[in-house]
């Protein structure tokens, strides 16, 4: 198996990038954003409770994110590997998923940073809430994701580069660009 996790603040072209890479790869991508999308717009109990938060631009709580993750992956016994596309997000969410991993015998082989300055973020993601229709895709609402990125999120670097795992890739450029970076930063450890 070889497991990735894509990382980088909003609007880094993480779901983007990872379309390219499970195609390429032949990978299972997991997006915490996308189940959470996919259970509000079905209503579903779990939908309803983290409706608000997401609109809002917090983190929905751990338990309910590691949960929901570990539940998805379980459905795929047979997969070459992952993609975490927006998980962990928390230093205890990496521990957690370090720990569902070694449970099965697996761990993260590769953590890709997508680097990319918050001009570009706020421009991408200005673009983006004219067709996405995420409530928190708009101005005030992406403050407070960048805010919770940079108060929670940012300390899942250290815990991944004291394990020696982190490649960082410059996320600026045309998307086909980006793409050949990280087929480069995964080709020369895998
Ligand atoms: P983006 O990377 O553009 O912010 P995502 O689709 O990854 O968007 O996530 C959208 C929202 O879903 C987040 O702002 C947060 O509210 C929630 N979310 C997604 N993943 C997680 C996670 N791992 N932990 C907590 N909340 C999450």
């Amino acid at each position: 198996m070889f497991n990735i996790v894509l990382f980088g603040p909003p609007g880094a072209g993480k779901g983007t990038q990872s379309e390219r890479l499970i195609e390429k790869y032949n990978l299972v991508h997991l997006s915490t954003g996308d189940m959470f999308r996919l259970h509000i717009s079905q209503d579903t109990e779990l939908g309803l409770k983290v409706k608000k938060i997401i609109a809002d631009g917090l983190l929905v709580p751990d338990s309910i994110t590691i949960d929901m993750l570990e539940e998805e992956a379980q459905k795929y016994p047979d997969a070459k590997g992952f993609i975490f596309d927006g998980f962990p997000r928390t230093v205890a969410q990496a521990e957690a998923l370090d720990a569902y991993l070694e449970s099965k015998g697996q761990k993260i082989n590769s953590v890709l940073r997508l680097d990319v300055n918050q001009d570009v973020i706020k421009e991408r993601i200005a673009e983006r809430s004219k067709i996405s229709g995420r409530a928190d895709d708009d101005a005030e609402k992406l403050l407070k994701r960048i805010d919770e990125y940079f108060n929670k999120t940012i300390h899942v670097l250290p815990y991944y580069e004291a394990q020696g795992k982190v490649t960082t890739v410059n996320g600026i450029g045309a998307i086909d660009e980006v793409s050949e970076r990280l087929y480069a930063a995964i080709d020369a450890v895998k």
